[in-house]
């Protein structure tokens, strides 16, 4: 098998399910790739080794719908393990892998594969996770899916952690560490403050500028 060989007449793509946690991205992922089985297409599942938070090689979503998946430990290792007659490549946590997952991807398009992946598209700081920034990008379809809110009940886009004096950005399989939220109730590490600090310094010059 070439990695780098092009099928000509047929087009691949690059679809991203994106969002935060307890948003359904997995349920999304396993539904795609379901309906691509049921048409007969060979699919081929992939996680990041990291996420061994339920099972070693399964996609298992918060609901418990699950599908054997092979854990890999680079973005790189993907290629290698594509067989020739796969039509569809899914691959879930996708923010966990490196840099070049973006060229792994490409090249795996390029060769008439149909790729889905589902990741968080922001940490718990509510910044772009690892690549999914270059990811969302380069893809040919973008689905952000909500989760609800716990405070209010509106859609939620934020993951937020519940003990903020913790700062590494994975933490696998502590799923009760963290809450969707909606951007209002996202309070990130006092970003709030420093808002409330920038309209009253905004008020104040306002107020000065009255009185001139
Ligand atoms: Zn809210």
């Amino acid at each position: 098998m070439s990695l780098f060989g092009t099928m000509p007449g047929i087009s691949g793509s690059i679809e991203v399910v994106c969002g935060p946690m307890f948003s359904g991205k997995t349920e999304e992922l396993i539904r795609r790739v379901k309906r691509a089985q049921i048409a007969r297409q060979k699919v081929q599942i992939f996680k990041p080794a990291i996420d061994n938070r339920y099972h070693e090689t399964e996609v298992v979503s918060h609901s418990s719908l699950s599908m054997e998946a092979t854990p890999v430990n680079s973005s790189v290792e993907i290629l290698q393990r594509v067989f020739d007659s796969t039509r569809v490549v899914a691959i879930d946590e996708v923010q966990f892998f490196d840099d070049n997952i973006t060229i792994v991807v490409e090249k795996l398009a390029r060769r008439g594969i149909r790729v889905i992946m589902a990741g968080l598209d922001q940490d718990f700081m509510g910044k772009p996770f690892g690549p999914m920034a270059s990811l969302l990008a380069i893809a040919d379809s973008v689905n952000k899916i909500h989760a609800i809110c716990t405070v209010c009940g509106a859609p939620a886009t934020k993951t937020f952690r519940k003990d903020p004096k913790n700062s590494s950005q994975v933490l696998v399989g502590e799923t009760d560490l963290y809450e969707a939220r909606c951007r209002a109730h996202a309070d990130f590490f006092g970003e709030d403050q420093d808002q409330l600090a920038f309209f009253v310094n905004l008020n104040e010059s306002r107020s000065k500028s009255q009185n001139l």
